[in-house]
């Protein structure tokens, strides 16, 4: 079960001068791992022309207020789309967008990834090994810019002594590399109408009508667990590549006190992630782009979808929303400011309003 966690606010550590872009471009992906939601991926969505994903660059800087801009893609795969290549090579050439990054299950080849790499700041390439080929996997993360690209190594129970050389290989290359854990992943039936039970997804929603009962389970030892334990932060780094060993969230145990840097990962792993009823900033600094176009504040989808990237005016938030999950579980999500109450936004605005203008951000951001 959940707990609230041990602080009255927060915020992130990130630059404030910058709107963060998370960007789904599409399900479209060429694997089908078994720990992946249906909802995230499939194998037969259509690609984006590259007319139609110009047009919604263009409509992003419209709407998105006068910082920079990083955008990060997802999917899906991103490099599944034929057009992917082209559209970063569109994007590098676009004022204000500073930075562009990716997840991508490193399928294509070192001669695709060799062209990406001078439109993209940074690729973040993650081991799926059900299906990927180890040694193409293995030649590309070699050949890529070590600033400019970094691993997250699914921890695969099942695929342990490939874990294991993955990270020989990282640790030998001083290539940056971080172990995911895997999820359980869930599927969803319908409950027997006359059943008055309660269910709730993995965000803390509740799900009228469905019953989520656990699909795959990463069959993890206690001894492949304190490994784990002990190299989950070992290298880290930050969205330019530049390795840090800052945690990536302030917190504020109480109204008094100094605020302490902290590991939003750490409370999520540790399911101190119950955030119900606290006043969120999310949205305020960036936004959710859905592989359908929908537009949300972020990726728990909190306050619903706020616009459609067709819209040509994107009805962007301007205010803090009151959460109503019982879980906060993406590290995206976690890095914008959060208060338990009116009463603590109140004694810390001007604390963390500082903050932001330490972090490049101005004293009258929205984001306080
Ligand atoms: S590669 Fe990524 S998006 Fe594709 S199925 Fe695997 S986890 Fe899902
Ligand atoms: S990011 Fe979403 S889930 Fe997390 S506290 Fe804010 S509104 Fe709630």
């Amino acid at each position: 079960m959940s707990q609230i966690p041990n602080f009255v606010a927060m915020q992130s550590t990130r630059n404030q001068d910058t709107y963060w872009i998370h960007w789904n471009l599409s399900k479209r992906c060429n694997y089908n791992c078994s720990y992946c939601s249906d909802a995230l991926h499939d194998m037969t969505s259509p690609h984006h022309s590259l007319e139609y994903l110009i047009s919604v660059a263009n409509k992003i800087k419209k709407n998105i207020p006068n910082k920079k801009i990083r955008i990060w893609f997802t999917g899906g795969e991103p490099t599944a789309n034929p057009n992917f290549l082209e559209f970063c090579k569109f994007l590098k050439n676009q004022i204000r967008v500073t930075h562009i990054g990716l997840n991508s299950n490193g399928s294509r080849n070192v001669k695709y990834h060799t062209e990406l790499i001078k439109y993209v700041n940074k690729i973040q390439f993650s081991s799926h090994f059900e299906f990927m080929d180890i040694d193409k996997f293995l030649e590309n993360l070699e050949a890529m810019p070590r600033k400019k690209s970094s691993l997250n190594l699914m921890a695969e129970p099942e695929h342990w002594d490939k874990v294991k050389r993955l990270v020989g290989f990282c640790e030998q290359r001083n290539i940056n590399y971080h172990l995911k854990r895997i999820r359980p992943k869930y599927q969803w039936k319908q409950r027997h109408p006359a059943s008055k039970d309660m269910n709730y997804d993995s965000y803390g929603v509740i799900n009228a009508g469905l019953l989520n009962s656990v699909e795959y389970t990463p069959p993890y030892t206690e001894e492949q667990i304190q490994w784990l334990e002990e190299k989950e932060h070992v290298q880290l780094e930050d969205e330019n590549g530049n390795k840090v060993t800052k945690p990536d969230i302030l917190i504020y145990p109480n109204i008094d006190d100094e605020p302490e840097e902290k590991w939003a990962n750490d409370f999520i792993k540790n399911q101190q992630d119950n955030l119900f009823g606290w006043l969120c900033g999310v949205g305020l600094e960036g936004i959710e782009i859905n592989a359908d176009g929908t537009i949300h504040r972020g990726v728990c989808g909190v306050g619903g979808i706020i616009s459609h990237v067709d819209d040509e005016d994107w009805n962007l938030p301007k205010n803090f929303i009151v959460c109503n999950r019982t879980r906060c579980t993406c590290v995206a999500d976690w890095k914008t400011t959060k208060y338990k109450n009116h009463s603590s936004r109140k004694e810390l605005k001007e604390s963390i309003s500082f903050e932001i203008y330490k972090r490049k951000g101005s004293l009258d951001s929205i984001n306080k």
